[in-house]
């Protein structure tokens, strides 16, 4: 999966003041998503990964499992791995992934019955199982392969940013056991949070920024290559996960 590494950060924005043709990318960005955000919603949870505490270690998508009961061969957040480069000059790196809780998140407006839709109260994107007839539009529609089917119920699930656990003051799972501290939860309206101060001072990215759908998941040196990544010709690029390469757009 290829993504825009286009940087968002506030600083940067104020840095490049100045700077022409920078800033006009840069403040096409961000500044909207969180002024819109601001406006329309008292809480809008967010996540900020930083790759480079990162140790892919898994621990995350283990406790996601548990928390959830995730059935064998489908993930609500997993770990890829990103290798590059032809030896010696070679590089791993890790990229945690997870559903983005979009603030336009095209698997919304496909749902047929209304199972999935967007709290107005914090913006995490939810599922309802009740509703959910198991037709797939909003796994077609999802960019980021967010979506899967339970074996075990035949209706779709994802993450939701353990909306049971942050409805309770509780970070979600995979924050909470996260050994390394890369992943940081909490509200981008407050203007206090870690996550609005990392979103604010760091230069973060997020996936697919082309899509339009406005990603709450951000990343801190995140290295976005896939093995169709054109910018380095003959440059070797394997991403390891749990869905092949052929079933990933
Ligand atoms: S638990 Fe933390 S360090 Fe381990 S793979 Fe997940 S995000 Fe990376
Ligand atoms: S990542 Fe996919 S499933 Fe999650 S909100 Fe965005 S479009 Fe919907
Ligand atoms: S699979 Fe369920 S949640 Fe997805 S579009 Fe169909 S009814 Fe909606």
């Amino acid at each position: 999966m290829k993504a825009t590494v286009t940087t968002i950060s506030r600083r940067n924005l104020v840095g490049k003041i100045g700077k022409g043709a920078t800033l006009a990318a840069v403040a096409t960005a961000v500044p909207g998503q969180a002024k819109a955000a601001i406006a329309q919603r008292p809480v809008h949870y967010a996540m900020v990964i930083d790759t480079r505490k990162c140790t892919g270690c898994h621990a995350c998508s283990v406790a996601c499992k548990t928390e959830f009961e995730v059935p064998l061969g489908v993930h609500r957040s997993w770990v890829e791995y990103v290798e590059k480069g032809t030896y010696p000059n070679v590089s791993r790196s890790f990229l945690p992934r997870l559903c983005n809780q979009c603030s336009e998140p095209d698997c919304v407006s496909v749902c047929p019955t209304g199972a999935t839709y967007k709290r107005e109260e914090d913006g995490i994107i939810v599922v309802d199982a009740e509703k959910c007839i198991g037709c797939k539009y909003c796994m077609q529609a999802c960019p980021y392969d967010s979506r899967f089917v339970n074996p075990n119920t035949g209706t779709v699930e994802k993450c939701d940013f353990c909306l049971h656990r942050v409805t309770k003051g509780l970070e979600p799972s995979c924050v909470n056991t996260c050994q390394g501290r890369a992943r940081v939860f909490g509200d981008l309206n407050d203007p206090d949070s870690e996550v609005a101060k990392l979103v604010a001072t760091e230069p973060v990215t997020v996936l697919r920024q082309e899509m339009g759908t406005q990603p709450n998941v951000f990343y801190i040196g995140a290295d976005h290559a896939d093995e169709n990544d054109l910018r380095v010709p003959g440059q070797y690029v394997r991403v390891d996960t749990h869905r092949p390469a052929l079933e990933r757009r």
